[in-house]
């Protein structure tokens, strides 16, 4: 009986038998066993085959952690050369560069090592990056001689009296 391939659509021959009872089940005939494969392939859409393979291979991780963690140890031990990594690493650094020099990256930066710098105040974090900001304010309304004559005149007594009365 013949039929066109559901895959590269030429006509084939196969006993009628074969392609009734494809066709009562509603499943596609194909010419050979290399459209039969190619053919089933080709229903999935991209989107379905990358979710289907990052969901067996999350599950494969999930059961598999402790082999391949061993494995991939002594993958390490065995092939790490600090030398070759130095060399690979200096061959990126300019993009790394690149990526520093991203304006959002500075913005990030800076509050990031802001808040890092802190920590090492223990308690006093948060009072240090008030000091922060109050050197940076003062520094943007005098310059740094009008900051050292200021520190050593002190505050004038007529404006602030500390005495007691
Ligand atoms: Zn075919």
């Amino acid at each position: 009986m013949r039929f066109n391939c559901a895959f590269c659509g030429k006509p084939a021959d196969k006993p009628a038998s074969h392609v009734n009872r494809s066709r009562a089940s509603g499943l596609r005939l194909y010419c050979g066993r290399a459209c039969s494969g190619l053919g089933r392939r080709k229903w999935k859409s991209k989107d379905q085959r990358v979710t289907e393979k990052r969901d067996y291979d999350a599950h494969y991780r999930r059961n598999n952690r402790e082999t391949l963690r061993a494995k991939k140890a002594a993958y390490h031990n065995e092939n790490y050369d600090p030398k070759a990594a130095a060399v690979a690493r200096r061959k990126r650094a300019p993009l790394h560069a690149e990526y520093c020099r991203r304006p959002e990256y500075k913005k990030w930066k800076k509050t990031y090592d802001s808040y890092r710098r802190a920590k090492a105040y223990g308690p006093a974090s948060e009072a240090f990056l008030t000091l922060l900001e109050l050197t940076k304010e003062i520094k943007g309304r005098m310059n740094n001689y009008e900051i050292a004559s200021a520190a050593r005149r002190g505050i004038p007594e007529d404006i602030i009296d500390f005495s007691e009365k």
